[in-house]
């Protein structure tokens, strides 16, 4: 009995506490907002074939320009649009806007959208991404979704049937984040990915630790030998891409490569070509 000290007391009652959840609370209702109030955007970073330097494609990564506070980092909103059920609006925006623009570029190029967890667990995610391709105009082997171990572990057999309709479709399907998991051999052996997306923490040591650079290896020779390239993510310098090279990655993605940026910038530096206006899906006319 009267076990609480006053150490607990204080944790209890610490209106920091208070503080930090009003704080996500404001941010979730702002966030609900930013959708009519057109601050939301979508960001490209580029991802290329280490053989040959060809742009195989672009990942879509949302950005919210909030008039106050700033950017804020989708690190930061994407939890709190779980938290606060708005997580399959903005999953639905961003793939919808994501597919609507690649449809106007080459169809050389793919686009690849992030599948937040409870995007994955809740929402109807075949159908959604199917009334998406067909609006959009957009091939749907054009399309990749970029999904983490988090994302798929809760239940293996729904997620592979899911997996198998997405699939089905055409769309391809990345591992985001490889080896940050705690079970990423078992998530490799049981689903069908078309992709591997080595995390960052590899490639930040591959240059300084050998221990790092010797796991790398291992991830790319179990890639080879599953026949599922491997993507390295974060690739910030010329050391760690001639490595990753060398030791035969498939793609690369990093600020070396290109920092994530606006659609009409990259078209600008001549990395994107957009189709001509005459040979765009004619997707308005389709929806009325
Ligand atoms: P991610 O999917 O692993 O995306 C890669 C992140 O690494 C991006 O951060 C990108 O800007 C950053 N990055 C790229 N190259 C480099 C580099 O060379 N060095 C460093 N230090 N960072 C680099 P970003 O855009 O802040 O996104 C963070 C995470 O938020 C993403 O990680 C993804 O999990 C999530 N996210 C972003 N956009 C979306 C989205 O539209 N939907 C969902 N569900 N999640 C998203
Ligand atoms: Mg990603
Ligand atoms: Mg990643
Ligand atoms: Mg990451």
């Amino acid at each position: 009995r009267a076990k609480a000290t006053p150490a607990t007391a204080v944790a209890f009652y610490d209106p920091s506490m208070d503080e930090l959840v009003r704080e996500r609370k404001n941010l979730a209702n702002e966030l609900r907002l930013a959708f009519d109030r057109d601050e939301l955007d979508i960001y490209f970073q580029v991802q290329k074939s280490v053989a040959t330097g060809e742009v195989r494609g672009y990942e879509a990564l949302v950005r919210w320009h909030h008039p106050e506070r700033g950017n804020v980092s989708p690190a930061e909103f994407i939890p709190i649009a779980e938290e606060y059920g708005l997580i399959l609006q903005l999953g639905e925006w961003v793939l919808r806007e994501a597919c609507a623009r690649a449809a106007k570029w080459e169809p050389a190029y793919k686009v690849a959208v992030n599948v937040s967890p409870m995007q994955f667990a809740h929402a109807d995610l075949p159908r959604m991404v199917l009334e998406t391709l067909v609006e959009t105009g957009l091939a749907a082997n054009r399309l990749e979704l970029e999904l983490t171990e988090s994302t798929i572990f809760s239940d293996k057999e729904r997620s592979l049937h899911m997996l198998r309709q997405i699939k089905g479709m055409g769309v391809t399907i990345a591992l985001d984040d490889f080896g940050t998991g705690y079970s990423s051999l078992d998530t490799l052996r049981t689903f069908p990915f078309d992709k591997i997306k080595l995390d960052k923490s590899f490639v930040d040591q591959v240059e300084s630790s050998e221990q790092t650079a010797a796991m790398v290896r291992a991830v790319l020779a179990l890639g080879r030998s599953l026949k599922i390239p491997v993507l390295a993510e974060d690739i910030e310098n010329a050391e760690q891409l001639s490595m990753l090279s060398i030791e035969g990655c498939d793609e690369v993605q990093g600020f070396l490569l290109g920092r994530p940026l606006p659609i009409d910038r990259i078209v600008s530096t001549g990395q994107l070509t957009l189709l001509p206006e005459a040979e765009r899906a004619p997707v308005e006319q389709r929806r009325r």
